[in-house]
């Protein structure tokens, strides 16, 4: 068990593990992709490089001077996080744990645009199964995505609903579906239903009826991961006080995914206020742990 996992690895995530890891914190950074610093080739307002540096250099850099101090980097999805007792972080291939954590995961991606997504939002359509399935219990359920993270989603859904079938909306499935869920590659047309969703319109012009439908596209967003464990989020942004704690004790948040002035030098300093904030509340853990 490590004492701080980090989701993310770009500016922020890198920067609260070089705080984390330097003061001998056990600390365990998970990511996947290269997160916004991948769509930049030139970055000319960071500090300290008189050229333009390309972002791809800046995450290397970050990730092998989070190595050189300490810190574990894994390349791993994460998909899910729950807690009890210490935080139990889900990922593409295995299961991670830590008194703390902090999301540094980027700004979330919008939704997909299909017709009838936003309308439904609430009245059948759901962004969390963890906190969701429980109302659509026996009930025939609907996953949209096709990666590792519809496929976690969909298994919270398996021992409640009646039915789960995947939607892939197009995509050839990227993960490992179990026989148990079915898998419709069809593309979506649209949602319909009245006061509550009734089913997807294929564009073929088929129907599938569902009382819920879980919107799990691509890799879990920050957003996505706040809100399996209650976190507040303001409408893309998850809500953070001055010392970058949320309103789930132990649980951080830094860069991006909190909102703001959307820059490097923002997520490092972000990340830089997370990773001791962290190492302040280890200590005084640690401290009541061991008076007599
Ligand atoms: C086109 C473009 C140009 C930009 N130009 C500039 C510029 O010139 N100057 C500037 O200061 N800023 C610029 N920015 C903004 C800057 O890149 C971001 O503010 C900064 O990268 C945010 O850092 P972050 O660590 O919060 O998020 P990110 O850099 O987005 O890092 C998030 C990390 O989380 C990982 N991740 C996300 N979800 C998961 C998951 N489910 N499982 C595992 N890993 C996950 C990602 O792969 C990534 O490693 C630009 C952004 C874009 C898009």
């Amino acid at each position: 068990m490590a004492d701080v996992v980090i989701l993310g690895r770009g500016p922020a995530g890198i920067s609260t593990a070089l705080y984390t890891a330097r003061a001998g914190l056990d600390t365990l950074v998970i990511g996947r992709g290269g997160g916004s610093l991948l769509k930049t080739d030139k970055i000319e307002n960071y500090y300290g490089f008189a050229e333009p540096v390309p972002g791809k250099t800046l995450l290397e850099n970050g990730v092998a001077q989070a190595r050189r101090v300490g810190a574990e980097i894994v390349e791993d999805e994460v998909v899910g996080i729950a807690f009890d007792s210490r935080f139990a972080v889900s990922t593409a291939s295995g299961l991670f744990r830590a008194p703390f954590v902090v999301l540094a995961t980027g700004s979330s991606r919008r939704a997909p645009k299909i017709p009838g997504l936003a309308e439904f939002e609430g009245r059948g359509v759901s962004y969390c199964a963890v906190c969701d399935g429980f109302f659509y219990r026996r009930k025939n359920v609907a996953v949209l995505g096709a990666g590792d993270y519809a496929l976690h989603e969909a298994a919270e859904l398996l021992p409640l609903a009646a039915k789960v079938t995947v939607l892939t909306d197009g995509e050839e499935p990227r993960a490992k579906f179990p026989p148990e869920l079915a898998v419709e590659k069809k593309k979506i047309g649209a949602l319909f239903g009245g006061e509550k969703l009734a089913g997807v319109r294929l564009a073929d012009g088929s129907e599938l009826e569902t009382a819920g439908l879980f919107v799990a596209l691509g890799v879990a967003g920050s957003t996505d991961l706040a809100r399996k464990l209650g976190v507040q989020t303001k409408g893309p942004a998850v809500v953070v006080d001055e010392d970058r704690r949320t309103n789930v004790p132990g649980f951080y948040a830094a860069g991006d995914c909190t909102g703001g002035l959307m820059q490097i030098s923002k997520a490092v300093a972000d990340g830089a206020i997370a990773g001791t904030s962290v190492v302040k509340a280890f200590r005084a853990q640690s401290a009541v742990r061991s008076a007599p």
